[in-house]
Protein backbone atom coordinates (compact mmCIF):
# COMPACT_ATOMS: atom_id res chain seq x y z
CA UNK A 1 0.00 0.00 0.00
CA UNK A 2 1.32 3.59 -0.91
CA UNK A 3 1.52 6.41 2.01
CA UNK A 4 2.74 9.79 1.60
CA UNK A 5 3.49 10.65 5.20
CA UNK A 6 4.24 9.12 8.66
CA UNK A 7 0.87 9.92 9.80
CA UNK A 8 -0.92 8.69 6.50
CA UNK A 9 1.18 5.65 6.74
CA UNK A 10 -0.14 5.62 10.34
CA UNK A 11 -3.59 5.80 9.93
CA UNK A 12 -3.74 3.16 6.91
CA UNK A 13 -1.82 1.00 8.93
CA UNK A 14 1.12 0.77 7.78
CA UNK A 15 4.19 0.13 9.49
CA UNK A 16 7.48 1.87 8.42
CA UNK A 17 10.25 1.74 8.91
CA UNK A 18 10.60 4.46 11.07
CA UNK A 19 7.92 3.57 12.84
CA UNK A 20 9.38 0.14 14.02
CA UNK A 21 12.94 1.75 14.88
CA UNK A 22 11.01 4.63 16.91
CA UNK A 23 9.02 1.95 18.62
CA UNK A 24 12.30 -0.13 19.72
CA UNK A 25 13.91 2.95 20.84
CA UNK A 26 11.06 3.95 23.32
CA UNK A 27 10.68 0.50 24.24
CA UNK A 28 6.70 0.91 22.98
CA UNK A 29 4.40 -1.33 20.96
CA UNK A 30 4.09 -0.52 17.22
CA UNK A 31 0.61 -0.72 17.75
CA UNK A 32 0.63 1.91 20.12
CA UNK A 33 2.70 4.47 18.40
CA UNK A 34 0.77 3.98 15.21
CA UNK A 35 -2.37 5.44 17.03
CA UNK A 36 -0.40 8.33 18.85
CA UNK A 37 1.18 9.14 14.87
CA UNK A 38 -2.29 8.83 13.45
CA UNK A 39 -3.66 10.81 15.85
CA UNK A 40 -0.85 13.66 15.74
CA UNK A 41 0.21 13.35 18.91
CA UNK A 42 3.79 11.79 17.83
CA UNK A 43 5.55 13.38 14.51
CA UNK A 44 8.55 11.61 12.54
CA UNK A 45 10.42 13.92 11.08
CA UNK A 46 11.31 11.86 8.21
CA UNK A 47 12.03 13.89 4.95
CA UNK A 48 11.76 11.05 2.74
CA UNK A 49 15.16 12.38 0.79
CA UNK A 50 16.96 11.99 4.33
CA UNK A 51 18.52 8.81 3.95
CA UNK A 52 21.61 8.94 6.37
CA UNK A 53 18.38 10.23 9.04
CA UNK A 54 18.44 7.97 12.21
CA UNK A 55 14.89 8.90 12.62
CA UNK A 56 13.57 9.93 16.30
CA UNK A 57 9.94 10.28 17.29
CA UNK A 58 8.68 13.47 19.44
CA UNK A 59 5.63 13.21 21.52
CA UNK A 60 4.38 13.51 25.02
CA UNK A 61 4.90 9.95 25.58
CA UNK A 62 8.06 9.54 24.51
CA UNK A 63 11.49 10.44 25.65
CA UNK A 64 12.02 14.07 25.69
CA UNK A 65 13.83 15.36 22.54
CA UNK A 66 16.26 18.04 21.99
CA UNK A 67 16.78 20.34 19.27
CA UNK A 68 20.36 22.38 18.34
CA UNK A 69 20.51 25.15 16.06
CA UNK A 70 23.71 25.98 14.32
CA UNK A 71 24.35 27.73 10.82
CA UNK A 72 26.54 30.30 9.64
CA UNK A 73 25.83 33.95 9.74
CA UNK A 74 27.73 36.96 7.87
CA UNK A 75 30.17 37.05 11.11
CA UNK A 76 30.90 33.88 11.51
CA UNK A 77 31.05 32.12 7.93
CA UNK A 78 33.28 29.14 8.85
CA UNK A 79 31.34 26.09 6.82
CA UNK A 80 33.63 23.40 8.26
CA UNK A 81 33.87 24.88 11.87
CA UNK A 82 29.84 24.24 11.25
CA UNK A 83 30.04 20.93 10.21
CA UNK A 84 32.37 19.71 13.50
CA UNK A 85 29.41 21.43 15.63
CA UNK A 86 27.04 19.36 14.15
CA UNK A 87 29.31 16.39 14.63
CA UNK A 88 29.99 16.91 18.20
CA UNK A 89 26.42 18.24 18.99
CA UNK A 90 25.09 13.89 17.36
CA UNK A 91 27.79 12.77 19.20
CA UNK A 92 26.41 14.44 22.57
CA UNK A 93 23.43 13.33 22.18
CA UNK A 94 21.19 16.00 19.82
CA UNK A 95 18.18 14.54 18.36
CA UNK A 96 17.42 17.39 15.84
CA UNK A 97 19.89 20.31 14.53
CA UNK A 98 18.44 23.59 12.93
CA UNK A 99 20.45 24.52 10.35
CA UNK A 100 19.13 28.94 10.66
CA UNK A 101 22.35 29.86 8.05
CA UNK A 102 21.27 33.31 7.33
CA UNK A 103 24.56 34.12 5.09
CA UNK A 104 26.53 32.51 2.19
CA UNK A 105 26.45 29.22 0.77
CA UNK A 106 23.18 28.03 2.79
CA UNK A 107 22.24 25.64 -0.11
CA UNK A 108 26.31 23.74 0.52
CA UNK A 109 25.72 22.84 4.23
CA UNK A 110 22.09 22.13 3.73
CA UNK A 111 23.19 19.44 1.52
CA UNK A 112 26.02 18.55 3.50
CA UNK A 113 23.70 17.71 6.29
CA UNK A 114 21.32 15.86 4.64
CA UNK A 115 24.05 13.92 3.33
CA UNK A 116 25.85 13.65 6.48
CA UNK A 117 23.74 14.20 9.77
CA UNK A 118 21.47 11.10 11.12
CA UNK A 119 19.52 13.71 13.43
CA UNK A 120 16.45 15.79 11.98
CA UNK A 121 17.46 18.80 10.01
CA UNK A 122 15.22 21.79 10.64
CA UNK A 123 15.08 25.15 8.93
CA UNK A 124 13.56 28.42 9.00
CA UNK A 125 12.86 29.09 4.93
CA UNK A 126 12.37 32.69 5.80
CA UNK A 127 15.54 33.54 6.33
CA UNK A 128 17.01 31.70 3.96
CA UNK A 129 14.41 33.55 1.14
CA UNK A 130 16.52 36.81 1.87
CA UNK A 131 19.97 35.51 1.32
CA UNK A 132 18.22 33.46 -1.53
CA UNK A 133 17.12 36.30 -3.64
CA UNK A 134 19.41 38.71 -2.54
CA UNK A 135 16.69 41.66 -2.60
CA UNK A 136 15.23 43.80 -0.63
CA UNK A 137 12.60 41.93 2.06
CA UNK A 138 9.77 43.79 0.84
CA UNK A 139 10.98 42.92 -2.75
CA UNK A 140 10.43 39.37 -2.26
CA UNK A 141 7.10 38.28 -3.03
CA UNK A 142 4.75 35.86 -1.37
CA UNK A 143 4.81 33.17 -3.88
CA UNK A 144 8.97 33.40 -3.66
CA UNK A 145 9.01 32.30 -0.26
CA UNK A 146 6.68 29.73 -0.56
CA UNK A 147 9.50 28.78 -3.14
CA UNK A 148 12.30 28.62 -0.84
CA UNK A 149 9.59 25.81 1.29
CA UNK A 150 9.52 24.05 -1.98
CA UNK A 151 13.39 23.90 -2.07
CA UNK A 152 13.91 22.84 1.34
CA UNK A 153 11.08 20.33 1.19
CA UNK A 154 13.13 18.76 -2.38
CA UNK A 155 16.30 18.90 -0.83
CA UNK A 156 15.36 16.97 2.26
CA UNK A 157 14.71 19.12 5.32
CA UNK A 158 12.76 16.75 7.91
CA UNK A 159 10.73 19.84 9.54
CA UNK A 160 10.52 23.54 8.54
CA UNK A 161 9.70 26.43 11.65
CA UNK A 162 6.99 28.23 9.42
CA UNK A 163 5.60 31.85 11.62
CA UNK A 164 2.19 31.22 9.42
CA UNK A 165 0.22 32.10 12.95
CA UNK A 166 1.10 35.83 12.73
CA UNK A 167 -1.37 37.66 11.10
CA UNK A 168 -2.34 41.23 10.10
CA UNK A 169 -4.83 40.67 12.34
CA UNK A 170 -2.94 39.08 15.07
CA UNK A 171 -0.40 41.55 14.89
CA UNK A 172 -2.44 45.06 16.09
CA UNK A 173 -1.38 44.33 19.48
CA UNK A 174 2.50 44.80 18.84
CA UNK A 175 1.57 47.80 16.85
CA UNK A 176 -0.64 49.35 19.36
CA UNK A 177 2.46 49.03 21.92
CA UNK A 178 0.91 46.47 24.00
CA UNK A 179 4.27 44.60 24.46
CA UNK A 180 7.42 45.38 26.26
CA UNK A 181 9.76 43.50 23.54
CA UNK A 182 7.82 43.24 20.71
CA UNK A 183 8.45 40.45 18.71
CA UNK A 184 12.06 38.87 19.40
CA UNK A 185 11.11 35.78 16.96
CA UNK A 186 13.93 36.60 14.02
CA UNK A 187 11.10 34.71 11.24
CA UNK A 188 8.11 36.63 12.95
CA UNK A 189 9.95 40.27 13.30
CA UNK A 190 11.20 39.71 9.52
CA UNK A 191 7.19 38.93 8.67
CA UNK A 192 6.28 41.47 10.54
CA UNK A 193 8.14 44.14 8.36
CA UNK A 194 7.14 42.38 5.24
CA UNK A 195 3.69 42.44 6.38
CA UNK A 196 3.78 46.51 7.16
CA UNK A 197 6.27 47.21 4.06
CA UNK A 198 3.66 45.74 1.53
CA UNK A 199 0.65 45.82 2.97
CA UNK A 200 -0.41 42.35 2.45
CA UNK A 201 -1.03 39.41 4.77
CA UNK A 202 1.43 36.80 5.56
CA UNK A 203 2.07 34.45 2.59
CA UNK A 204 2.96 31.46 5.41
CA UNK A 205 -0.99 31.98 6.43
CA UNK A 206 -2.47 32.89 3.43
CA UNK A 207 -0.24 30.23 1.18
CA UNK A 208 -0.56 27.42 4.28
CA UNK A 209 -2.70 24.92 2.14
CA UNK A 210 0.21 25.35 -0.54
CA UNK A 211 2.74 24.62 1.83
CA UNK A 212 1.06 22.26 3.51
CA UNK A 213 0.60 20.39 -0.22
CA UNK A 214 4.24 20.62 -0.17
CA UNK A 215 4.84 18.84 3.28
CA UNK A 216 2.56 16.25 2.49
CA UNK A 217 4.74 15.26 -1.08
CA UNK A 218 7.84 15.31 0.56
CA UNK A 219 7.15 14.49 4.45
CA UNK A 220 8.21 17.42 6.17
CA UNK A 221 6.66 17.90 9.40
CA UNK A 222 5.37 21.41 10.04
CA UNK A 223 7.05 22.87 12.96
CA UNK A 224 4.52 26.00 13.71
CA UNK A 225 6.64 28.90 14.65
CA UNK A 226 5.57 31.09 17.38
CA UNK A 227 6.32 34.84 15.89
CA UNK A 228 4.58 35.81 18.79
CA UNK A 229 6.29 34.17 22.26
CA UNK A 230 7.30 36.45 25.06
CA UNK A 231 10.90 37.64 24.59
CA UNK A 232 10.84 39.06 28.51
CA UNK A 233 8.79 37.86 31.92
CA UNK A 234 6.33 41.01 31.63
CA UNK A 235 5.20 40.02 28.04
CA UNK A 236 4.52 35.98 29.43
CA UNK A 237 1.06 34.79 28.58
CA UNK A 238 -0.13 37.78 26.72
CA UNK A 239 -2.85 38.62 24.21
CA UNK A 240 -0.14 38.11 21.62
CA UNK A 241 1.12 34.98 22.45
CA UNK A 242 -2.64 33.39 23.33
CA UNK A 243 -4.12 34.89 20.35
CA UNK A 244 -0.86 33.37 17.89
CA UNK A 245 -1.20 29.85 20.03
CA UNK A 246 -5.41 29.46 19.03
CA UNK A 247 -4.46 30.48 15.45
CA UNK A 248 -1.82 27.50 15.58
CA UNK A 249 -4.50 25.38 17.26
CA UNK A 250 -6.51 25.79 13.81
CA UNK A 251 -3.86 25.40 11.65
CA UNK A 252 -2.69 22.80 13.47
CA UNK A 253 -6.29 21.03 12.75
CA UNK A 254 -5.80 21.62 8.86
CA UNK A 255 -2.27 20.43 8.63
CA UNK A 256 -3.82 17.10 10.06
CA UNK A 257 -6.73 16.73 7.42
CA UNK A 258 -4.23 16.37 5.12
CA UNK A 259 -1.97 13.65 6.67
CA UNK A 260 0.44 16.58 7.64
CA UNK A 261 2.51 16.00 11.04
CA UNK A 262 2.63 19.36 12.91
CA UNK A 263 5.02 20.17 15.81
CA UNK A 264 4.00 23.72 17.62
CA UNK A 265 6.57 26.22 19.16
CA UNK A 266 6.08 27.82 22.39
CA UNK A 267 7.68 29.94 24.53
CA UNK A 268 9.98 32.05 24.80
CA UNK A 269 10.75 33.63 28.35
CA UNK A 270 7.62 33.03 30.92
CA UNK A 271 7.75 33.04 34.97
CA UNK A 272 7.68 29.40 36.71
CA UNK A 273 4.61 29.93 37.96
CA UNK A 274 2.57 29.85 34.53
CA UNK A 275 4.70 27.11 32.78
CA UNK A 276 2.03 24.37 33.93
CA UNK A 277 -0.77 26.44 32.90
CA UNK A 278 0.86 27.45 29.67
CA UNK A 279 1.96 23.70 28.34
CA UNK A 280 -2.37 22.56 29.48
CA UNK A 281 -3.42 25.33 27.25
CA UNK A 282 -1.37 24.47 24.46
CA UNK A 283 -2.46 20.83 24.85
CA UNK A 284 -5.70 21.35 24.89
CA UNK A 285 -6.13 24.25 22.16
CA UNK A 286 -3.38 22.36 20.04
CA UNK A 287 -4.93 19.01 20.13
CA UNK A 288 -2.03 16.85 22.04
CA UNK A 289 0.29 18.18 18.79
CA UNK A 290 3.90 17.57 20.10
CA UNK A 291 5.12 21.34 22.12
CA UNK A 292 8.64 22.54 21.26
CA UNK A 293 9.56 24.96 23.43
CA UNK A 294 12.54 27.73 23.11
CA UNK A 295 13.56 27.65 26.67
CA UNK A 296 11.21 29.11 28.62
CA UNK A 297 13.96 30.86 30.05
CA UNK A 298 12.56 31.71 33.57
CA UNK A 299 13.88 34.69 34.35
CA UNK A 300 15.64 37.97 31.86
CA UNK A 301 18.56 38.72 34.31
CA UNK A 302 21.37 36.40 33.74
CA UNK A 303 22.76 36.83 30.12
CA UNK A 304 26.09 34.55 29.84
CA UNK A 305 24.12 31.68 31.87
CA UNK A 306 20.77 31.45 29.64
CA UNK A 307 21.59 27.80 29.36
CA UNK A 308 21.18 27.39 33.57
CA UNK A 309 17.58 29.74 33.26
CA UNK A 310 16.24 27.58 30.00
CA UNK A 311 17.55 23.96 31.61
CA UNK A 312 15.09 25.14 34.29
CA UNK A 313 11.99 26.32 32.63
CA UNK A 314 12.73 23.36 29.90
CA UNK A 315 12.38 20.70 32.45
CA UNK A 316 9.05 21.95 34.18
CA UNK A 317 7.89 21.82 30.58
CA UNK A 318 8.42 18.98 29.58
CA UNK A 319 7.33 17.43 32.92
CA UNK A 320 4.02 19.20 32.52
CA UNK A 321 3.09 18.38 28.81
CA UNK A 322 6.14 19.54 25.84
CA UNK A 323 8.06 17.15 24.49
CA UNK A 324 10.91 18.09 22.44
CA UNK A 325 13.35 21.02 24.52
CA UNK A 326 15.47 23.78 22.00
CA UNK A 327 18.53 23.90 23.55
CA UNK A 328 19.68 27.40 24.82
CA UNK A 329 23.62 28.30 25.46
CA UNK A 330 25.24 30.82 27.96
CA UNK A 331 25.92 32.93 24.41
CA UNK A 332 22.21 33.11 24.23
CA UNK A 333 21.51 37.11 24.03
CA UNK A 334 25.30 37.99 23.38
CA UNK A 335 26.71 36.13 20.50
CA UNK A 336 26.94 32.99 18.17
CA UNK A 337 27.54 30.35 20.57
CA UNK A 338 31.10 28.96 20.11
CA UNK A 339 32.18 24.61 20.65
CA UNK A 340 32.22 25.03 24.03
CA UNK A 341 28.71 27.38 24.45
CA UNK A 342 26.93 24.53 22.65
CA UNK A 343 28.39 22.19 24.55
CA UNK A 344 27.50 23.49 27.78
CA UNK A 345 23.83 24.59 25.94
CA UNK A 346 23.35 20.53 24.66
CA UNK A 347 24.38 19.26 28.30
CA UNK A 348 21.80 21.65 29.92
CA UNK A 349 18.92 20.33 27.83
CA UNK A 350 19.47 17.34 28.00
CA UNK A 351 19.49 17.40 31.78
CA UNK A 352 16.38 18.92 31.84
CA UNK A 353 15.04 16.79 29.40
CA UNK A 354 16.29 13.45 31.56
CA UNK A 355 14.48 15.18 34.84
CA UNK A 356 11.24 15.67 32.58
CA UNK A 357 11.58 12.02 32.04
CA UNK A 358 11.94 11.25 35.06
CA UNK A 359 8.99 12.88 36.59
CA UNK A 360 6.65 11.53 33.53
CA UNK A 361 7.61 8.13 34.28
CA UNK A 362 9.05 7.73 30.69
CA UNK A 363 10.01 4.37 30.59
CA UNK A 364 13.79 2.91 31.73
CA UNK A 365 14.22 7.19 32.63
CA UNK A 366 15.31 6.32 36.50
CA UNK A 367 16.93 3.41 35.58
CA UNK A 368 20.26 5.40 34.83
CA UNK A 369 19.99 7.32 37.59
CA UNK A 370 19.43 3.84 39.79
CA UNK A 371 22.81 2.52 38.30
CA UNK A 372 24.45 6.19 39.00
CA UNK A 373 23.69 5.80 42.52
CA UNK A 374 24.59 2.04 42.21
CA UNK A 375 28.25 3.34 41.06
CA UNK A 376 28.45 5.90 44.34
CA UNK A 377 27.61 3.50 46.39
CA UNK A 378 30.18 1.34 45.38
CA UNK A 379 32.57 4.03 44.90
CA UNK A 380 33.22 2.85 41.63
CA UNK A 381 34.61 6.16 40.27
CA UNK A 382 35.26 4.62 36.34
CA UNK A 383 31.32 3.30 36.81
CA UNK A 384 30.41 6.54 37.32
CA UNK A 385 31.95 8.43 34.36
CA UNK A 386 30.89 6.39 31.97
CA UNK A 387 27.30 6.93 33.41
CA UNK A 388 28.08 10.59 33.48
CA UNK A 389 26.18 12.74 31.36
CA UNK A 390 29.39 14.84 30.52
CA UNK A 391 31.65 12.08 30.79
CA UNK A 392 34.51 13.87 29.98
CA UNK A 393 33.80 16.77 32.81
CA UNK A 394 33.23 14.09 35.14
CA UNK A 395 36.84 12.66 34.27
CA UNK A 396 38.37 15.82 34.12
CA UNK A 397 37.08 17.03 37.72
CA UNK A 398 38.66 14.12 39.83
CA UNK A 399 41.55 13.66 37.77
CA UNK A 400 42.29 17.28 38.52
CA UNK A 401 42.01 16.77 41.98
CA UNK A 402 42.71 12.91 43.48
CA UNK A 403 42.58 12.24 46.57
CA UNK A 404 45.10 10.72 48.86
CA UNK A 405 42.48 7.45 49.78
CA UNK A 406 41.24 5.99 45.84
CA UNK A 407 37.89 5.26 47.88
CA UNK A 408 37.67 8.86 48.38
CA UNK A 409 37.53 12.36 46.76
CA UNK A 410 39.16 15.49 47.89
CA UNK A 411 35.65 16.92 48.80
CA UNK A 412 35.92 15.26 52.51
CA UNK A 413 38.52 13.00 52.39
CA UNK A 414 38.54 10.17 54.98
CA UNK A 415 35.49 11.84 56.28
CA UNK A 416 33.70 10.50 53.16
CA UNK A 417 30.21 9.02 54.51
CA UNK A 418 29.64 6.68 51.56
CA UNK A 419 33.40 5.01 52.65
CA UNK A 420 32.42 4.97 56.10
CA UNK A 421 29.16 3.81 55.95
CA UNK A 422 30.32 1.09 53.11
CA UNK A 423 33.22 -0.12 56.05
CA UNK A 424 30.79 0.33 59.05
CA UNK A 425 28.25 -1.62 57.36
CA UNK A 426 30.96 -4.43 56.30
CA UNK A 427 32.32 -4.36 60.04
CA UNK A 428 35.17 -3.04 59.45
CA UNK A 429 37.42 -0.35 61.35
CA UNK A 430 36.48 3.23 60.21
CA UNK A 431 40.03 4.87 60.27
CA UNK A 432 39.21 8.57 60.07
CA UNK A 433 42.23 10.28 61.64
S1 LIG B 1 34.37 12.15 49.84
FE1 LIG B 1 32.42 13.15 50.23
S2 LIG B 1 31.79 13.97 48.23
FE2 LIG B 1 33.44 12.52 47.83
S3 LIG B 1 32.43 10.58 47.42
FE3 LIG B 1 32.83 10.59 49.63
S4 LIG B 1 30.96 11.48 50.53
FE4 LIG B 1 30.91 11.92 48.35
Amino acid sequence: MEFTTQMDAARKGIITKQIKKVALEEGMHVEELMDLVAKGQVAIPANKKHLSLSPKGIGNKLKTKINVNLGVSKDCEDYDLEMSKVNKAVELGADAIMDLSSAGERGALRHRLIKECPAAIGTVPVYDAIIHYDKPLDQITGEEFIDVVRLHAKDGVDFMTMHCGLTRESSKHVKRGERLTNIVSRGGSLIFSWMEMTGKENPFYEFYDEILDICREHDVTMSLGDACRPGCIEDASDVSQIEELVILGDLTRRAWEKDVQVIIEGPGHMPIDQIEANMKIQQTICKGAPFYVLGPLVTDVAPGYDHITSAIGGAIAATYGASFLCYVTPAEHLRLPDLDDMKEGIIASKIAAHAADIAKGIKGASDWDKKMSQARKDLDWEGMFKLSIDEEKARRYREESMPENEDTCTMCGKFCAVRNMNKTLNGEYVDVI
